[in-house]
């Protein structure tokens, strides 16, 4: 069973967070600490740890994560001019909540998709 993170609190609205959608598969909210003018992280609402736990049966949420990035992108005015969806994956990923987010970027260029080293 895996372990609970602050995202499931989130969710349930026990602790605050800006969230701009919620449905019965999945939450979005906006990033505590945002990268660019708009960072909203789309999350499932079920646990998901990683990337590497997933099957089959997340798929309805994995694709309602795709379908609400792009709502809150045409609502934020970004989707025009583009944005980055990112889900990072343990710790080469650079992954830090477990508890499965895709990061929704944008209202900014943001350069090369990978730093350089
Ligand atoms: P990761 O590195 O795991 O892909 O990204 C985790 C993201 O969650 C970071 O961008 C971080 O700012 C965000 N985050 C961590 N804790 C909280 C929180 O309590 N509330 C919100 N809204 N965002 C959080």
């Amino acid at each position: 069973m895996a372990e609970e993170t602050i995202f499931s609190k989130i969710i349930r609205r026990e602790i605050p967070a800006d969230i701009v959608y919620q449905d019965e598969l999945v939450t979005a909210f906006s990033d505590i600490s945002p990268q660019a003018p708009t960072h909203v992280l789309i999350i499932p609402n079920v646990l998901i740890p990683t990337i590497n736990d997933v099957t089959a049966e997340h798929e309805p949420a994995l694709g309602r994560m795709i379908t609400v990035a792009s709502q809150i992108a045409a609502e934020r005015g970004i989707a025009d001019d583009g944005y980055r969806l990112i889900i990072n994956c343990n710790q080469h990923g650079g992954q830090e909540v477990f508890h499965i987010h895709m990061h929704l970027v944008g209202g900014k260029p943001l350069g090369r998709m990978l730093a350089q080293q």
